[in-house]
């Protein structure tokens, strides 16, 4: 007589046979596997020693797997009592502080802000940087700052001015344009409606290990590998 899985497993006497059937066979009846939380360190496409010797490994690990996880744990801790928020992405959130409770906005805020901001930090890296190819971008640089040079220069000059822990960004306009703007904290431009294609980490985190207080030259350096065609599709898309 052919048994069904139900009759099987009330058989071996297991009291998980009500439970959702299709965990694997083979799994104890205790072992429920946690559901994944809604927001996860995305992979890194790159080894942490990979932007040396601009960016040491040391400093690129523990930015990534500590501080950067930090926010990512952070963030679902933040939103673990709301399960309606549990489908929204981190950019939605971060754009809907408002709409909030308000207990949760100033965690959702940095921790969902820290990870969105390093999120796209880490895409718009690459070993040895990549130029953009000529084009709406490449375009865009030369009508909003004349050429490259100087709009690293300005780049460089306003994440120098940020005042403590923050972020110097590249901001598309609605014309199409341009603009350098910096935000304190883990705050992001997509925040104030703009939309970011670019953007370094001031904090001084990033780069305390290896540069101690010295900003301007680690700005010198990361801008050495910055990925502009990455930069360049952000600039691209929606
Ligand atoms: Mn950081």
């Amino acid at each position: 007589m052919n048994m069904t899985r139900r009759d099987a497993l009330r058989t071996m006497g297991l009291a998980a046979a009500a439970a959702p059937l299709g965990f694997g066979v083979g799994a104890r009846a205790d072992e429920v596997p946690e559901k994944k939380p809604p927001h996860q360190l995305p992979a890194l496409s790159f080894a942490y020693d990979a932007l040396e010797p601009h960016i040491d490994a040391r400093t690129m690990e523990i930015h990534y797997t500590k501080h950067h996880a930090g926010y990512v744990r952070k963030l679902n801790a933040a939103i673990a009592d709301d399960p309606e928020l549990e489908s929204f992405s981190a950019e939605e959130l971060i754009t809907g502080l408002n709409r909030l409770p308000e207990s949760i906005r100033t965690s959702v805020r940095n921790n969902g802000g820290g990870h969105v901001n390093h999120t796209l930090f880490w895409d718009i890296l690459t070993p040895g940087g990549a130029w953009p190819d000529e084009g709406p971008f490449s375009d865009a640089i030369s009508a909003s700052f004349g050429s490259m040079d100087p709009m690293l220069e300005q780049i460089k000059a306003a994440g120098l001015g940020v005042f403590g822990s923050g972020w110097v960004w590249l901001v598309r306009n609605r014309d199409g344009s341009l603009s350098i703007e910096t935000t304190p904290n883990q705050d992001n431009p997509l925040m104030k409606g703009r939309h970011p294609v670019f953007g370094i980490d001031v904090w001084e985190h990033a780069y305390y290990l290896k540069y101690q207080n010295r900003r301007a030259e680690y700005l010198d350096n990361i801008l050495k590998v910055v990925d502009w065609r990455s930069v360049d599709r952000r600039y691209a898309g929606s």
